[in-house]
């Protein structure tokens, strides 16, 4: 019988809570309206008591949260939100709740990281030791994997908010509270909604707003090529479904390049290294399991 694993995709709205192996089978799962911390991690904590009745002893749970967190093990503030807007949350201890209704292994991380090694394991970005995921939904989030190990640094990459050369004909606002030209806050689907005043997802293919929404996540990938070398990027979340915008974004990432980064796998196989998602929104559940099991062996 494969180590069970719970894992918890925690984000704004909702709390998805998982029973699951190393494997990536799922073979329970929940969703928990994200309220006050006390409330929504409490029926967490019930759920995998319930799935540990059902199925027998949870090796660890693995813990992909919003942020902004602290992911630093040696730190006081490990496990907790960081001050963030989101009412109640602001240092809510997420590790310390599960540690102490389990004696396991937790293990946490952002809600991108998490999502990163679920398509690293088993998806777009599988067999590979150096690469970027974002997320362009709501936000805007980044993950980059260097050498086999994803990036945290000082805290954890904050991808959203690298600045963007503003379009001559945008003078929308950016919906980044912090930045006026931010990644986010010029690209995420709000701001295009802000910007042409309709949901991003009711505008059709042919119109202006896609060409510009290229031009701005292009930019932002020759940044993040020119600066961490990923062997692939791979783009998910909820704009990128639109999935005409691919085509645009290889074509508008090789003009910004200009032949500088002389890769066959950029100058030949664009279509190959500019790639989406493939685990459909389990991502982010199945990279859970993985940060439990790396919490167990570490
Ligand atoms: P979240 O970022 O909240 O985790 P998503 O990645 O699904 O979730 O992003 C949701 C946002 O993505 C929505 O607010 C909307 O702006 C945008 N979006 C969702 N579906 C589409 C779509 N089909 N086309 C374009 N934009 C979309
Ligand atoms: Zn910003």
């Amino acid at each position: 019988m494969a180590e069970l694993f719970g894992g918890i995709e925690g984000g704004g709205t909702k709390f998805i809570c998982a029973l699951g192996t190393n494997t990536g089978e799922i073979l329970a799962e929940t969703r928990i309206p994200t309220t006050t911390p006390a409330d929504t991690l409490s029926r967490c904590v019930d759920f995998f008591e319930e799935q540990a009745t059902t199925f027998g002893n949870i090796s660890a749970i693995g813990i992909a949260s919003f942020g902004p967190l602290d992911p630093r093990l040696d730190s006081d503030k490990y496990g907790h939100i960081l001050p963030t807007p989101k009412a109640g949350w602001s240092n809510a201890d997420i590790v310390g709740t599960f540690k102490k209704a389990f004696d396991i292994p937790i293990g946490f991380d952002t809600d991108v990281n998490g999502a990163a090694l679920g398509e690293w394991r088993w998806g777009a970005a599988e067999g590979l030791n150096n690469f970027v995921y974002l997320t362009i939904g709501t936000g805007v989030g980044g993950s980059a994997m260097i050498n086999g190990e994803l990036v945290h640094g000082l805290l954890h990459p904050e991808m959203g908010h690298i600045s963007l050369v503003r379009q001559e004909n945008d003078s929308a606002e950016s919906v980044c509270p912090f930045h006026d030209d931010c990644f986010e806050g010029l690209t995420s689907g709000p701001a295009i909604e802000n910007r042409w005043g309709k949901k991003a997802d009711t505008l059709h293919t042919g119109h202006p707003a896609w060409e510009m929404e290229a031009s701005y996540i292009a930019r932002a990938l020759r940044g993040f090529i020119c600066t961490l070398s990923p062997e692939r990027i791979v783009l998910g979340g909820g704009v990128m479904s639109q999935e005409h915008l691919f085509p645009l974004i290889r074509k508008k990432t090789l003009e910004e390049l200009n032949g500088y980064v002389q890769s066959p796998q950029i100058l030949e196989e664009i279509n190959d290294y500019i790639v989406p998602v493939t685990l459909d929104g389990k991502a982010g559940i199945l990279g859970a399991f993985l940060l439990g099991e790396y919490a167990l062996k570490n």
